[in-house]
């Protein structure tokens, strides 16, 4: 059941991210909080311990992998659910102020025990959906936001667009087929304000996954009719009808 303390330092430093001992364990603590809870909580398919540390772990430092810098010393994680990338982005940078939201409330109970366990500060929690408090008063409050399979982009972006500032910054991962997202949200990003500043490819090394990081800047306030009450922007999407600006 553990996670060797050295074996995750070293499967980092093959993705070109290094941690310290320290880090190393609470990873490794980590790990051991995930799979005890699995079960009463039903958090992750994923169960086996290289694919924990692969497509939870090191996946949601993949922008650190391949060279971004934080976007800021807060982060809000949207549907951040067992804490992916939020909880492992705050291990990797310590001094971060962490949000992390989800809608349901036995993933914010779950939150609130890892969190509790790893003995990790500055970190808020917050049982919303994102459309209230992109009407509320979340709205255009943070300079940097991410979200890992909330959602088909289109949705996606309209519910985390609406709590970025001017000037802060969306990561949205996504899987390997982003393209015709892409082309389908770019009506609901500009209605957003935001813009796309560049998209990520990689695969992970073992389980030889695709997966891409796309990074989107807030550069105009949201227009006042999004985020759409609750529930609608999953039941009605906003597809662009004739997309031409993003390449295919
Ligand atoms: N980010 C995690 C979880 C993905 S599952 C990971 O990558 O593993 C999506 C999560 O988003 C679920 O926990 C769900 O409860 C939450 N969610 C879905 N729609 C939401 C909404 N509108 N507002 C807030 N949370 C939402």
């Amino acid at each position: 059941m553990f996670m060797q303390i050295e074996w995750i330092i070293k499967e980092a430093a093959q993705w070109k991210i290094e941690l310290s001992p320290e880090q190393g364990l609470l990873f490794e603590k980590y790990y051991r909080i995930l799979t005890y809870y699995n079960q009463k909580f039903n958090l992750t398919r994923i169960t086996g311990k290289n694919e924990i540390l692969e497509e939870h772990f090191l996946d949601s430092l993949a922008g650190f992998s391949l060279g971004l810098e934080k976007a800021g010393e807060e982060l809000l994680d949207l549907g951040s659910g067992a804490g992916f990338p939020g909880l492992p982005i705050k291990i990797f940078l310590p001094d971060l102020q962490l949000h992390l939201v989800d809608s349901r409330r036995k993933k914010i109970l779950f939150l609130r025990k890892a969190v509790r366990e790893l003995e990790l500060k500055k970190i808020t929690f917050l049982q919303k959906r994102a459309e209230e408090l992109g009407q509320g008063e979340g709205r255009e409050k943070y300079g940097w936001v991410t979200a890992r399979a909330l959602a088909p982009l289109n949705v996606a972006v309209e519910l985390a667009l609406p709590l970025i500032k001017i000037g802060g910054y969306f990561w949205a991962f996504k899987g390997q087929g982003f393209k015709a997202e892409l082309r389908e949200a770019e009506k609901i990003i500009e209605k957003c304000g935001g813009r796309l500043q560049k998209t990520i490819t990689y695969t992970l090394p073992h389980a030889k996954k695709k997966r891409s990081l796309l990074l989107f800047k807030k550069v105009q306030h949201t227009d006042d009719r999004f985020p759409r009450k609750a529930g609608l922007p999953q039941k009605r999407p906003v597809v662009s009808q004739n997309p031409s600006s993003f390449p295919s």
